[in-house]
């Protein structure tokens, strides 16, 4: 196990005709034994991250520690870290048993019967005992990811490195294999780094998780924490399914005025003192039928789920989602008043797009 520091991480690409700045004076430290989910939109820098502490990628500049060594100019085959990426990477000519016991045999001086011995324990580990003399191509998807967390959980290392390691399976198999590798890790206790650009993946397995955008941490918290206090837009867009509902108020006094007659009196407007406009939030779940409501809406379309409804609708030029319980059937193209609890209502400076409520 190791606790993982990052300093001013930075990684750089230059390309003939690009100059690219993947990673941004990152500074985050991982905790020994923790669960910590990188998540972003493509292109972010998750996958760079991830690769800087595998010491598949050389730091720009900043440093990384493991346990408060410095890593950072270490190649990758001299820390104790094991990767799992997403298309599995197995030896196809190798059976189940060569592929998981392959790191213990090019790197250990163990015996082959200890190597047999712990390839069975890691076999049973993951319930693919009955799999060790068959080849990759006759396994599923699911088999094959577990074969290939095998190989990586056999060497025992300080620290794991996922990448997206569930992405090529279907989504039932997906969240069945969500569960097994959270208790998989709670289990080995190993520090582990996992990369997804799925939130709801993020969000379920995380101990904390690390939003990217732009090369940038936007915030680093529990699933509670970037849900309920987001500390920009960004994240208030990305965190939560469906997505937040966001759209510009102009401030009057304790006034908010925003599109098709949308108007509230904020209880506490001290937030807004001296501001113009803002940019205001409400989560689909948050919003509910209400006469007085602040917000109107015209209704387009009502999906029925069964347990809840997603209501789409429209206010002026800004889309709506509300999530209501599955008794609210407003009928399609009709006029919906919205209300909603203030303690429920984010509000972001207009230009920094920073939190301010
Ligand atoms: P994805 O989810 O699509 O894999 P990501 O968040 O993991 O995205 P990275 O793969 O880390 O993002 O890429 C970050 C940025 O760095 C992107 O703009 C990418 O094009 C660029 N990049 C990554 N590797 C290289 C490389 N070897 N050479 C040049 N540019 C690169």
């Amino acid at each position: 196990m190791a606790q993982i520091e990052l300093t001013k991480l930075r990684k750089e690409f230059s390309t003939e005709d690009e100059y690219i700045v993947a990673v941004e004076d990152m500074d985050l430290q991982i905790e020994d034994g923790e669960f910590l989910v990188f998540v972003g939109p493509s292109g972010c820098g998750k996958t760079t991250t991830l690769r800087c502490i595998a010491g598949l990628e050389t730091a720009t500049d900043g440093q990384i520690t493991f346990d408060d060594v410095d890593v950072t100019d270490q190649r990758a085959r001299d820390r104790d870290v094991a990767m799992v990426f997403q298309n599995y990477a197995l030896y196809p000519h190798l059976s189940v048993e060569d592929n998981i016991g392959f790191p213990l045999r090019i790197s250990t001086k163990l015996s082959t019967e200890e190597i047999d011995e712990r390839v069975i324990e890691t076999a049973e580990l993951l319930g693919i005992e009955e799999l060790l003399k068959q080849k990759p191509k006759e396994l599923s998807g699911g088999q094959q990811q577990r074969v290939a967390l095998g190989r990586a959980i056999i060497r025992d290392p300080e620290v794991f490195l996922m990448d997206e390691p569930l992405s090529n399976l279907d989504a039932k198999l997906r969240s069945d294999m969500r569960t097994e590798l959270q208790e998989l890790q709670q289990q080995l206790d190993v520090t582990t780094v996992y990369v997804t650009h799925d939130q709801t993946e993020a969000m379920a397995m995380g101990d904390r998780i690390a939003i990217m955008d732009d090369g940038m941490l936007q915030q680093v918290g529990t699933a509670d924490d970037v849900y309920r206090q987001p500390t920009n837009e960004f994240v208030a867009g990305f965190i939560g399914s469906p997505n937040i509902n966001l759209f510009t108020a102009e401030v009057e006094g304790e006034t908010l005025r925003g599109p098709a007659g949308f108007t509230y009196s904020l209880d506490d407007p001290s937030m807004v003192e001296g501001r113009e406009r803002v940019r205001v939030g409400i989560r689909p779940e948050d919003l509910y039928v209400a006469s007085d409501g602040s917000v109107p809406s015209e209704i387009n379309v009502v999906e029925h789920m069964g347990n809840e409804n997603f209501l789409y609708a429209e206010m002026g030029d800004v889309e709506l989602t509300v999530r209501s319980g599955s008794q609210i059937r407003p009928e399609e193209n009709s006029t919906v008043i919205f209300g909603f609890d203030e303690e429920d209502l984010y509000l972001f400076d207009a230009t920094t797009k920073e939190s301010i409520k």
